[in-house]
């Protein structure tokens, strides 16, 4: 893997690679991303090979400003207002194409919407302002597995260069949200907690797998380490790896880590990925996760904890 700094000459590297149909591992806020051309339907093709992506799944197609978001799908007034509201930030957003959408089909998965975000991190916005056109972005991982919130998280045969932005703030991926009838769907829970949504018309109402098919974040497995997961875990057993949160930190287990000492739920959000990684070592028989708060972030970290711990 080759890992650039985001100067001037990394920044020149990573854009040219984007131009030649290239991969590169990109710093959002939520995760690294596994960027390419969204307009390039090779580029695309490469993303799912290089993930073992059903193709079935769309991807989300970046961008650097409403206004270029505004060049591939049709906004309506309520998600104008989101985007105007919390945008750059970790909301995506589900829209209908415009008529002369330039995003491959590939990228859409053949669908009339396109999922559009604009990402907060500084080096993606640097490179989609460089490079000047939307880019798909999908989580660096193998299709399944934790997604890379640092970049030493990623394969080293994925991307054609990683840009180095550190870890990542949120650590959970992007809030999806679809206004059908006037009203906020959400599609994933994600970096912007649904409280944050509260203010708007939302329907809570969960969809049947029938209305959301298209959503690999709603796989039932998903975001797995290769070990098993035990949720809910009170006794630790002493062959598992502990995973705790605040004062949640019972003894017995053969190694723990805990998400956050201090009980706060963005720090857990911001380890939770790196914290798996590091509990993923078959050196133990299981991971065991302590019951984590479901409000505010905590509904993004529970909802990554039991896709994590389903087995399909
Ligand atoms: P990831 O890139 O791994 O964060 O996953 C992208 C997420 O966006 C998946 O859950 C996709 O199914 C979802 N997504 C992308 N495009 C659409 C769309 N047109 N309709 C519904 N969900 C979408
Ligand atoms: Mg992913």
């Amino acid at each position: 893997m080759v890992l650039a700094q985001p100067t001037a000459e990394g920044m020149a590297s990573a854009v040219a690679l984007l131009r030649a149909g290239g991969l590169v591992g990109l710093p959002t806020e939520t995760v690294y991303g596994l960027a390419a051309d969204a307009c390039n339907g090779l580029a695309v093709a490469r993303i799912y090979a290089a993930k073992g992506r059903p193709q079935f799944n769309p991807l989300i197609a970046h961008v650097a400003d409403l206004a270029a978001a505004e060049r591939l799908v049709v906004f309506d007034p309520l998600s104008r207002a989101l985007a105007e509201t919390l945008w750059p930030g970790p909301l995506t957003l589900v829209l209908p194409r415009t008529p002369d959408c330039p995003v491959s089909q590939l990228a859409g998965a053949g669908l009339a919407t396109l999922a559009v975000r604009v990402p907060d991190h500084p080096v993606a916005l640097a490179l989609l302002r460089a490079f000047g056109g939307p880019v798909v972005a999908p989580s660096a991982n193998p299709s399944g597995r934790l997604s890379p919130t640092r970049p030493e998280h990623l394969a080293p045969q994925l991307a054609d260069v990683v840009l180095d932005g550190g870890p990542c703030r949120v650590g959970v991926e992007s809030t999806i949200v679809q206004v059908v009838g006037g009203r906020l769907r959400v599609l994933r829970p994600g970096g912007v907690p649904i409280e944050a949504l509260r203010r708007w018309p939302i329907d809570a109402t969960p969809l049947s797998s029938a209305q959301a098919p298209n959503a690999p974040g709603q796989l039932h497995s998903h975001y797995a380490p290769t070990l098993p997961v035990r949720l809910r875990a009170r006794r630790p057993r002493a062959n598992e790896a502990l995973l705790a949160f605040g004062d949640r930190q019972p003894a017995g287990a053969a190694y723990t880590l805990n998400l956050s000492p201090s009980g706060d739920l963005a720090e857990a959000a911001a380890c939770l990925f790196d914290h798996l990684y590091r509990l993923d070592d078959t050196r133990f028989a299981a991971i065991a996760v302590v019951p984590i708060p479901a409000t505010g972030l905590g509904a993004a970290i529970n909802d990554r904890l039991r896709r994590a711990a389903h087995r399909s």
